[in-house]
């Protein structure tokens, strides 16, 4: 978008407060796209990212369950993508910042935004490591994407729009990699669950979270996953709206925050790029851009930690 004067508008707060480093000395990315334009039943995710960035200020920066400070990690905030109306014009310029970020060698945190835009970081990335094993002589290893949502989002389509937030999964598993994994699903129409039957994908239900507990599940996704490279989609609605009502699509019975704290905790440090989205912060007082906020600390300490013990 660009004012009269011809200069290009970036709406967005300062920044992270406790992400103090520059983007050349940074390892994390954080970026955010404001771009709601699919969304199916309320709009505003576009707000969440500098919702987010608000929230931040109410966290110390030390955290004491990983016996780590933030301001030690090396974490940049670029600030908001500019963002066009139309979904595939978005989805091409977000590739290709993701493209640079990755060739760059940083760590890409994408804040939505709706869930359509994942598309583009789980493509750049399959994209960049298929080419770096290559380069390496190796038979490329391809990447797992591992969502956390309540839907399926296994639309082909939706009113006509094929990158519509309903849809995203099924462009990913059939365009970019059929190495999938969905953790909380329970909303869907029955050609949606039809087609992950038929087609062996597999899924655990909000259900099946609670009746055999979230360790139980995720030791059985960490064997069905090969090798280290998770892109990781937190699309938020895959908490129960009584913990998290501001969101575009709100889905009850679903999984409690500590629930999904546990599956970062466990598959950050095996990840290659993340994604918080789906947020709409105008339908609550501020708790699920916190709680979001929160997660996306989660995130960041976990895989840290992880690492340093490899
Ligand atoms: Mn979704
Ligand atoms: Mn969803």
């Amino acid at each position: 978008m660009k004012d009269r004067t011809g200069e290009k508008i970036v709406f967005s707060l300062p920044s992270f407060y406790d992400a103090v480093y520059e983007y050349e000395d940074a390892e994390y990315v954080i970026f955010g796209v404001p771009f709601d334009c699919t969304s199916s039943y309320r709009a505003g995710s576009r707000w969440a990212p500098d919702e987010m960035r608000k929230a931040c200020m109410n966290f110390e920066t030390y955290d004491y369950y990983h016996r780590s400070d933030m301001t030690d990690i090396l974490v940049h905030d670029a600030g908001n993508m500019d963002t066009p109306v139309s979904a595939d014009d978005m989805l091409s310029e977000l590739y290709e910042e993701v493209a640079g970020l990755l060739d760059d060698g940083k760590f890409p945190i994408m804040l939505g935004g709706e869930h359509s835009l994942s598309y583009a970081p789980v493509k750049a990335c399959r994209d960049y490591y298929e080419r770096k094993d290559r380069e390496e002589g190796k038979d490329p290893e391809g990447i797992t994407f591992l969502v956390l949502d309540a839907h399926l989002d296994m639309r082909t389509d939706f009113r006509g729009v094929k990158y519509n937030h309903a849809c995203v999964s099924r462009h990913i598993i059939e365009e970019v990699t059929p190495k999938y994994v969905t953790i909380g699903v329970r909303s869907g129409p029955e050609e949606e669950w039809d087609y992950m039957e038929e087609h062996g994908i597999p899924f655990y239900t909000s259900d099946d979270v609670d009746e055999r507990g979230i360790k139980e599940i995720i030791k059985e996704v960490s064997e069905k996953i090969e090798g280290d490279r998770i892109y990781l989609s937190l699309d938020m609605d895959v908490i129960d709206p009584a913990y998290c009502a501001g969101l575009g699509t709100p889905e009850p019975f679903g999984l409690s925050p500590r629930e999904v704290r546990e599956v970062l905790r466990v598959f950050a440090p095996k990840t290659i790029g993340f994604d918080i989205v789906e947020i709409a912060p105008e339908y609550d007082f501020g708790n699920s851009a916190l709680l979001a906020t929160k997660l996306m600390r989660e995130f960041i300490f976990a895989r840290e930690a992880g690492r340093k013990k490899a």
